[in-house]
């Protein structure tokens, strides 16, 4: 009998895709997937660690998981990724059931667990892995479309942040090559391109001949195929017109930007290290704007982050409702030990956190609803995923303003429809999130595509 292999993968759409590598590398030694974790003889869990609440989601999984382990369902029990690349030590002595530890630059070391000739640890140290074309990779995502890995790692000192220390220092890929994997995704049926990395504007910074993301941006776009080409995690630098002009005129590139800002007042961006002040966010803000008419604009932004007064946290949801940001997500602190704002003075207490995150979530509600409303009644493409999650017998699409698996859905009516398919919709309701729209276009019978593989994703987190 085939042997079978069980994956949870937890944490951000970069950890998906170095999931989606090891399912490849799984697939290559001959396993098979299971969708239940009791029918696998390997469970891997590929973790995630830059905050509080991801790190206890992880380790509460794997805890899970080692139940399975020790009742001998399973045969081994691998930890991968931000987790075990951050507490190797701590993990391994406390975690005696687990069989292997892999990094967060590892996944292609799981062909040696799988040949059964790995030591227990395998965590490289630095994190200095970066996905190419060659690797083996098998999408798990909704269909036709794909999260792309254009560079890993990060140069930046934002003082909350520890992702620079467990994935290591920016390392972009070859043009070339995210240009190579590209066309082998439109191949198996990919429509929609999302590009992703911890900084997004310093890609092509490392490399020789320094290749700007404008360039690599409209690489990507003018690959036949491609329909909608998405850019993640762009950092609030001066843009330069290069960027600004393909994020706004080429026909592939969606009006969407996702740029976390973190804060808005002066002094908590300097706390934070951000290198800039609210000027020059307002700036950037604005420049986007008029270049793209009809642009979502999605951020983030950290509450509680330590010395961050009333009046300070006010001027952030001033900026708010000032920028009208189409989508907000909010994230309460987490004090982290090695983060350098771990040592400021002025901590604020979780009930003030809280209290903060719930107003400022509100506003950004308030806005998200009228930027809803005001979609009744126009005809948008949708890109259709499938059968809804949430509602038997209804599908459902995403339209360009929603990046997968982060934004909401549009569910359908009307008309029989396929996933894969592009297809013309009148919106007809809309809530905070999602929408209601009706086909009204004939749809053509998209490419054949094998059916998507299910992988366990416990969460889809930000950061960057
Ligand atoms: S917040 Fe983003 S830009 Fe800043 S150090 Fe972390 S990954 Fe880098």
């Amino acid at each position: 009998m085939r042997r079978k292999i069980h994956f949870v993968s937890l944490g951000c759409p970069k950890n998906r895709v170095d999931s989606e590598v090891m399912v490849g590398v799984a697939a290559d030694a001959g396993y098979g997937l299971a969708t239940e974790a009791e029918d696998a003889d390997v469970i891997v869990v590929n973790t995630c660690g830059f905050i509080g609440e991801a790190k206890k989601e992880s380790i509460d999984t794997i805890f899970e998981m080692a139940e399975l382990r020790k009742a001998g369902s399973c045969s081994k029990l691998v930890v991968t990724g931000c987790l075990s690349q951050r507490y190797p030590t701590e993990l391994s002595e406390q975690m005696p059931e687990v069989d292997h530890f892999l990094g967060s630059s590892d996944m292609l070391k799981l062909k040696q667990v799988l040949g059964g000739k790995a030591k227990r640890m395998l965590v490289g140290n630095p994190a200095d892995w970066i996905v190419r074309a060659k690797d083996p990779r098998i999408l798990t995502g909704p269909s036709a479309s794909a999260y792309v890995k254009i560079a890993e790692g990060c140069n930046r000192t934002c003082a909350f942040c520890t992702i620079p220390e467990f994935r290591g220092k920016q390392r972009s890929r070859p043009l070339a090559d995210v240009v190579r994997e590209v066309k082998e995704l439109v191949a198996q049926g990919v429509l929609e391109l999302n590009l992703i990395s911890q900084d997004t504007v310093a890609y092509g910074r490392d490399l020789e001949g320094r290749p700007s993301l404008a360039e690599l941006v409209r690489a990507v776009a003018d690959v036949p195929g491609v329909r909608w080409v998405r850019v993640f995690y762009l950092y609030p630098e001066t843009l330069t017109e290069e960027l600004t002009d393909v994020l706004a005129n080429h026909p592939k590139v969606v009006k969407y930007v996702d740029m976390p800002l973190q804060h808005a007042a002066d002094a908590m961006l300097k706390r934070m290290r951000r290198g800039h002040g609210k000027d020059r966010q307002k700036r950037v803000v604005e420049r986007l704007r008029n270049a793209i008419p009809g642009l979502t604009f999605r951020t983030a932004f950290i509450v509680g982050h330590p010395g961050e007064t009333d009046a300070e946290f006010q001027e952030l949801v001033d900026f708010v409702n000032w920028a009208k940001f189409e989508r907000v997500g909010v994230f309460r602190y987490s004090d982290e030990e090695s983060a350098k704002s771990f040592a400021l003075e002025g901590k604020v207490t979780p009930l003030q956190a809280g209290k903060r995150y719930r107003a400022l979530m509100s506003a950004a509600r308030k806005i998200a609803r009228a930027h809803q409303k005001s979609l009744i009644g126009k005809e948008l493409d949708v890109l259709v995923e499938g059968v809804s999650e949430e509602h038997e017998f209804v599908m459902q699409g995403r339209h360009a303003g929603q990046a997968p698996e982060i934004d909401g859905h549009v569910f359908l009516s009307g008309d029989e429809c396929h996933p894969g398919q592009l297809r013309r919709v009148r919106v007809e309701q809309a809530s905070d999130y999602d929408l209601v729209g009706t086909l009204i276009d004939v749809g053509e019978r998209p490419k054949k595509r094998s059916a998507p593989v299910r992988l366990k994703v416990l969460a889809s987190r930000e950061a960057g």
